[in-house]
């Protein structure tokens, strides 16, 4: 077959199409635009039918071949690239590694308005208009302007000050009335330019002196910006060791050499103290970009950030995208935390792409924690990354010392059974008293919220389960109502068996249960819950946080949301109410997950100046993460876990990718199960490629929202031994019946 069009390469462009298509397109370029496309230019191409948003992504070299009458691109639609170089090769590396399209990877990436085929605008700061009263009664001059009586009037009884846009809403023409007023000098007018996204964080001064050790991290990193090129480190720092002072001189050495900064945290509305650092320390310099922002706010950074204006971008996960420009220094904080995978449209782990990143753009990167996730230290181990190390606190300041009660000796029951058992030992209960009676404060951390867990009937047996999920209702005392956590329904608290109508006891204890036995037990001592019942939004959330700081709250009941980078120097007591809570999780990263979870918590303990302690109730002394974490000991663990993990074929000793089905009617679902298992067996790869299929299989929760869940694993040596079997399967989803969803996780977070 010869080409039909038998244009130049340099008139072809290759252009990503913003629909749920895969692949990169061939257009003509027309004569008025050639030499003009600059690769990350948003354009408007012919698709199907109509007109859609594309990106001009380069020249295209491959001849098209076939009876494809190729079509011109319509229009550019920006006047600069809206992405850098080094950002398309970033989307094209995570269309094709985690088998998403491409067109949709760049559209997600981008803010709104620059992300449907509209001309780029630039974004509006937002200004307010305020009219402020400079008098309290109308004075009698206005007898004769009663138009201008009236909104002096309406000012004074809002409190003398409102947005011009309201007053004019209550009064019509109400603007130009205040004019009038300002000139008579009875009113003032007021402009406020607010900074789109600007959140106030808890300010911290810089200190004078690093420790030892964090010299030398900072030296090396120093070292490495200026030589300029890619390097990725570990900042393996124990809690407490200043990893961010780290983070932040590296920072500032690269916006002294001109460079750019990219900061990725887990959850920016839980460490409010982390972006309040790199303000007080940057001030305008930095663009703070969370998942609360509004559309307007996300384009001004974005534009910011691209015109150079804005050189540090501090972010959640997909701040990963965000176009600084120059970008010299990429730093992934709590690089262990599963918030970095995201788990819908495009799966992409955030931490692993900050690497690929900083190699597409030279830049030195440094994925910092206290618990290392393995594939990172694995990654240490073998060379890839250069590991800096933080093993003491700052200013010499003691880890907590760690102790357990066993909770199969120390009931804490106190010899009867009821209905709600006690759930703190006196040992805990003791520490929390004398800690309470210093004026300091303590966390108790539990990894489940509501107020029991578990309904079970107690003549038959049964427990109470969501209609349409495979898991369990959790009693939420508060609003007086059972909940499923998986897909949110909620209904009156039943008082017997569905079945068989017998009495339900009420077990397995949560957040709000802890809540209301410490308030029952220590009524002297101030106690508040930090879970998502209890943040409901980011206001309610920093309010939390800062009462907390403000030693407003003595005793802090929560959920993971409590064992975050957290820097409170009054918790001098951590007390962990049950350990085992993640432990029999079916994941082959429970371990791992209990062990991050239980050294972070603990991290929060001594932070300030004086020593911290943690008490850890536990029905498993004996589990490995607990036994390790109780001696600070995170390289045995790690030792002994990869040791496990390599025998079994697990990650960081293995890829993998998960295929998750969910369809409506559980035949059908089996169907395309095994079918889709089929298919891999038909195209699985000689034995000495070491590609292995497990499953399909029922997934661990097999049913929520009423949808049957299947799954496939896929393990591989490697990534590129998985890539073709994936694209195999990727094809073959267009075959699938529309009643069953199937997506492809690649290097797949949770296993549930
Ligand atoms: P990490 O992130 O390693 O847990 P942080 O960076 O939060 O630790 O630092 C712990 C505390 O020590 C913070 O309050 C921080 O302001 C303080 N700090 C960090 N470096 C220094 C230093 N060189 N001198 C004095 N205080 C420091
Ligand atoms: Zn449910």
């Amino acid at each position: 077959m010869r080409p039909v069009v038998s244009a130049t390469p340099a008139l072809l462009a290759s252009v990503a199409v913003g629909r749920p298509v895969r692949g990169e397109f061939t257009y003509l370029v027309p004569e008025a635009l050639a030499g003009t496309l600059a690769p990350g230019q948003r354009v408007l191409v012919p698709f199907g039918r109509g007109m859609a948003l594309g990106f001009y992504l380069g020249p295209a070299n491959a001849p098209v071949e076939g009876g494809v009458r190729l079509k011109p691109i319509q229009r550019v639609l920006d006047d600069s690239p809206s992405l850098p170089k080094d950002l398309i090769a970033l989307l094209r590396f995570a269309a094709e590694h985690y088998r998403h399209p491409l067109g949709e990877v760049i559209r997600g990436a981008l803010p709104p308005g620059l992300s449907t085929a509209v001309d780029e605008k630039a974004a509006k700061a937002d200004v307010q208009h305020f009219a402020e009263a400079l008098v309290t009664e109308p004075p009698p001059q206005l007898a004769r302007a009663p138009a201008q009586a009236a909104a002096l009037q309406y000012l004074l009884a809002v409190g003398g000050r409102a947005q011009l846009e309201e007053v004019a809403h209550a009064i019509p023409g109400a603007r130009e009335t205040l004019k009038k007023l300002a000139a008579r000098g009875l009113v003032k007018l007021v402009e406020v330019v607010l900074e789109p996204g600007v959140r106030e964080g808890l300010i911290q001064g810089r200190p004078d002196r690093l420790t030892q050790e964090q010299d030398v991290a900072v030296q090396e990193l120093r070292g490495a910006i200026d030589a300029g090129g890619f390097q990725p480190y570990l900042l393996h720092g124990v809690t407490g060791s200043g990893k961010t002072e780290v983070y932040l001189r590296a920072v500032e050495h690269a916006l002294a050499q001109g460079k750019g900064s990219l900061v990725l945290v887990p959850e920016i509305a839980l460490t409010p103290q982390l972006v309040g650092r790199f303000r007080s320390r940057f001030g305008g310099d930095v663009a703070v970009l969370h998942s609360g922002l509004k559309d307007r706010e996300r384009l001004f950074h974005w534009q910011a950030l691209r015109k150079g204006t804005v050189k540090i971008a501090v972010g959640v996960r997909s701040a990963v995208f965000a176009p600084v420009e120059n970008l010299g220094l990429i730093v992934v904080d709590e690089e262990h935390d599963p918030s970095f995978k995201q788990d819908e449209k495009l799966r992409y782990q955030a931490r692993d792409l900050a690497v690929v990143r900083g190699k597409q753009a030279s830049a030195v990167v440094v994925l910092g924690s206290a618990t290392p996730a393995l594939e990172s230290l694995q990654n240490a181990r073998a060379g890839r990354y250069k590991l800096l190390e933080l093993k003491n606190r700052v200013d010499d300041r003691p880890m907590p010392t760690i102790s357990l009660v066993d909770l199969r000796v120390e009931r804490p029951r106190e010899g009867q059974v009821t209905e709600e058992a006690p759930i703190l030992s006196p040992q805990m209960l003791q520490a929390m008293e004398e800690t309470v009676a210093k004026g300091q404060q303590v966390i108790l951390f539990l990894n489940r919220r509501g107020h029991s867990t578990i309904l079970l009937c107690e003549v038959c047996g049964l427990s109470l389960k969501c209609h349409d999920c495979d898991v369990c209702m959790t009693h939420h005392r508060s609003q007086n109502r059972v909940v499923c956590h998986y897909c949110g329904v909620a209904f009156p608290v039943p008082d017997r068996c569905r079945e068989c109508t017998g009495p339900l006891l009420k077990l397995g204890i949560g957040t709000e249960r802890v809540e209301t036995e410490v308030a029952e037990r220590m009524p002297h001592a101030r106690v508040a819950r930090l879970d998502r019942d209890s943040a409901t939004s980011a206001e309610r959330l920093t309010e939390l946080l800062a009462s907390f700081a403000r030693r407003e709250i003595d005793v802090l009941v929560g959920t993971q949301m409590v064992a975050k980078g957290h820097d409170f120097p009054g918790v001098t007591l951590v007390c962990v109410v049950m350990a085992d809570t993640s432990l029999a999780i079916p994941d082959f990263r429970a371990s791992e997950r209990t062990f991050h979870l239980l050294t972070q918590v603990a991290g929060r303990a001594g932070r300030g100046k004086d020593p911290g302690r943690v008490l850890v109730q536990t029905y498993n002394p004996d589990a490995e993460p607990v036994k390790r974490m109780l001696a600070h000991d995170f390289d045995g663990f790690a030792k002994q876990e990869l040791e496990w993990r390599k025998a079994l074929a697990y990650p960081p000793f293995t890829r993998m990718a998960a295929v998750r089905l969910e369809g409506e009617h559980p035949e059908q679902t089996a169907g395309v199960a095994r079918f889709l298992g089929n298919l891999v067996g038909r195209h699985m790869p000689p034995a000495s490629a070491g590609v292995r299929l497990l499953g399909p299989a029922l997934a661990p929760i097999a049913r929520i929202r009423g949808k049957t869940r299947w799954q496939l694993l896929l393990k591989a040596p490697t990534h590129a031994a998985l890539a073709p079997l994936l694209a195999r399967l990727e094809a073959a989803l267009a075959d699938v019946p529309s009643g069953v969803k199937v997506v492809i996780d690649v290097d797949p977070g949770a296993m549930m």
